[in-house]
């Protein structure tokens, strides 16, 4: 592998011709010769390619990276795409999935031994995310790629399908990248929806809203592990007049949708009637969504989180008395340590670190929810009067009242939240219909018991030695300073983090793997940078990381002398989130 060690590295410049010719002369050397290519330059006719990292075997994980620079020379970007922060970001997200959509229709893949002679396009999804690695000037644009070098069975390098991917195949996927640029009606119709969204991101909290669905959406995903659009049978959104709000945008006009006001929202209605589908669209509606994906006019309070339980998951020291107010083997509930935790117990701790790392919006689905932890009804009180759990129901107005946190729960079994909601709406036939009216009519009793009031304050402090992303590999008897990768491999989020294997999968705003490896070295960053300064808890911990990134750049998680590390923006609830759920969490109390 090539990493620049202190002095500065010279860069070798290569024509396209002479390029080509030391390709061909690689044909049949071993592997570790492409490293000869590690920082060279290669002037194509319209755009340069310089080589960053050299992977050390043909199956390496990850393999080398590239970076593709365009200047405006050959491609001008017109000015409207800079001219905002939000345009900006939407402009690159663009130019990203336009190589990769090209790169996908152009390339010939596998052309070597263990998947190499390979493009690597990513897996981008449906939602615009800030990334490092697409960088824009008024000179130029460049794009930070991974390719796999082709070899053969014997280990050697094969030079003439280098040649053609390097020489033949990627002028192509380049020409029509650019080509595809060119039509600036589809680039413009992108930069002004995702600014419009993130525009009304910033109106909702002004107009009391925590989130915003447009008439017309098409929530329906294409199944249940993708997250596009559905193709057939779309019912379109409709927000019923009662429900209905309309805003103005800066690019789009006037537009009507349904808006979920400040509050505790109900949702409810019959089994398969579109509940879940909504509440997870508010979720990924931090986002904004690409043009076309059917969500592309929905946005949420971007400090939304789902809150569901998750059985096992490790719990540090949390307060949650609030809602369990003893625990059976007398241990303190305000110091609740489990490195097993129950569905009720995860969904309590949950709620408090996501208040502590800044959640505006809990959004709950009694399907992934431990029911003892919802609800317990008028008979189950009498029946079982010490039961330790407060259930949320008790807790959700004062969450509103004195925490100013808003709730938008499906509860379809059981009428109790009707009575402790500020809005009801039923999905019949996946459209919304405003039922504040009629479960006024039916007289349902606002039913929760009254408690000592909640406190939720972390004083939980971070120790020093934490985050070690170190990993003794007793197989080849040696410690790897740095393990920090996504488990492979793997439908869910697993990160390796050093000796912990960090499963962040009920994280449900995680959307990309690249979000992943951001979380891992956010936390090596703050192990480095920030911890021993200080004494933080880990949403405070969190909340400096992240600003860091805001103010810095996702650059600024790299490590030095190592190659480039492709990361994409995250939030503090998450990154909180990943601490919270570290088996390793080394921490104090400080004195109450
Ligand atoms: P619920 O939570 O009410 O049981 P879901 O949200 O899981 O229902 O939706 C049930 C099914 O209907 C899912 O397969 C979902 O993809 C589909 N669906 C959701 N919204 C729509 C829609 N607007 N048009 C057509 N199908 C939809
Ligand atoms: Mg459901």
């Amino acid at each position: 592998m090539c990493h620049q060690v202190d002095n500065v590295p010279t860069i070798r410049y290569f024509t396209l011709l002479d390029f080509k010719k030391f390709l061909r002369k690689l044909e049949g050397k071993p592997f570790q010769s492409y490293q000869e290519l590690c920082n060279s330059d290669v002037r194509y006719d319209s755009f340069s390619l310089h080589f960053i990292h050299i992977q050390g075997s043909p199956g390496a994980v990850p393999a080398s990276v590239v970076q593709l620079t365009v200047t405006s020379k050959y491609i001008s970007l017109p000015e409207w795409t800079a001219s905002s922060p939000a345009r900006k970001i939407a402009t690159k997200d663009f130019i990203l999935r336009t190589f990769n959509e090209t790169t996908k229709c152009h390339a010939r893949q596998n052309r070597g031994v263990d998947g190499s002679g390979s493009f690597q396009p990513l897996i981008i999804p449906q939602q615009v995310l800030s990334r490092n690695i697409v960088r824009l000037s008024p000179e130029a644009f460049s794009i930070s790629f991974r390719i796999s070098l082709p070899a053969s069975r014997s280990n050697t390098i094969l030079g003439c399908e280098a040649v053609m991917m390097l020489s033949v195949e990627l002028p192509t996927i380049v020409e029509a990248t650019k080509k595809k640029l060119l039509d600036h009606s589809k680039l413009r119709s992108f930069c002004e929806t995702v600014e419009d969204m993130l525009f009304l991101q910033k109106e909702l909290a002004a107009k009391k809203l925590v989130a915003f669905i447009g008439d017309n959406s098409l929530l329906a995903r294409e199944s249940g592990i993708s997250d596009r659009p559905a193709q057939n049978n779309v019912v379109p959104f409709k927000a019923p007049q009662e429900l209905a709000v309309s805003l103005e945008l800066p690019n789009g006009g006037k537009i009507r949708g349904l808006g979920v006001r400040t509050g505790v929202t109900v949702l409810i209605g019959g089994g398969f009637h579109g509940k879940s589908t909504l509440l997870n669209t508010i979720a990924r509606g931090i986002y904004p969504h690409i043009p076309g994906d059917g969500r592309e006019r929905t946005i949420s309070d971007k400090n939304s989180v789902v809150i569901c339980s998750e059985e096992g998951r490790s719990v540090r020291d949390v307060d949650i008395s609030g809602f369990i107010s003893t625990l059976p083997d007398s241990s303190d509930a305000k110091k609740f340590n489990t490195q097993n935790a129950s569905g009720s117990t995860s969904e309590a701790a949950s709620i408090i670190e996501n208040i502590c790392a800044g959640a505006q919006l809990l959004l709950i689905d009694e399907d992934c929810s431990a029911t003892n932890f919802l609800i317990r009804d008028r008979y189950m009180r009498k029946l079982i009067p010490d039961d330790p759990i407060i259930p949320l129901l008790d807790r959700v107005r004062e969450l509103y009242e004195k925490n100013n946190i808003s709730t938008l729960l499906i509860a379809s079994g059981s009428s109790d939240y009707i009575g402790v909601a500020d809005q009801v709406i039923a999905m019949r036939n996946y459209k919304p219909v405003c039922m504040d009216n009629q479960s006024k009519v039916l007289d349902i009793p606002r039913y929760h018991y009254v408690h000592e009031p909640l406190t939720i304050k972390d004083n939980r402090r971070v120790l020093e030695d934490n985050f070690d992303p170190s990993y003794e590999n007793r197989r080849l008897q040696k410690t790897v300073p740095v393990r920090i990768k996504p488990l492979r491999g793997q439908e869910k989020n697993i990160l390796e983090f050093g000796k912990d294997l960090l499963d962040l999968t009920k994280l449900s705003a995680l959307i990309d793997s690249d979000q992943l490896s951001t979380i891992g070295y956010a936390l090596f960053f703050a192990r480095k940078k920030i911890i021993g300064k200080m004494r933080l808890s880990p949403s405070e911990l969190a909340t400096i990381v992240i600003d860091t990134i805001e103010k810095e750049g996702l650059d600024s998680l790299q490590i030095e002398n190592a190659y480039p590390l492709f990361f994409s923006q995250i939030r503090t609830i998450e990154l909180a989130g990943a601490m919270n759920r570290l088996r390793s969490l080394n921490i104090y109390r400080d004195t109450e």
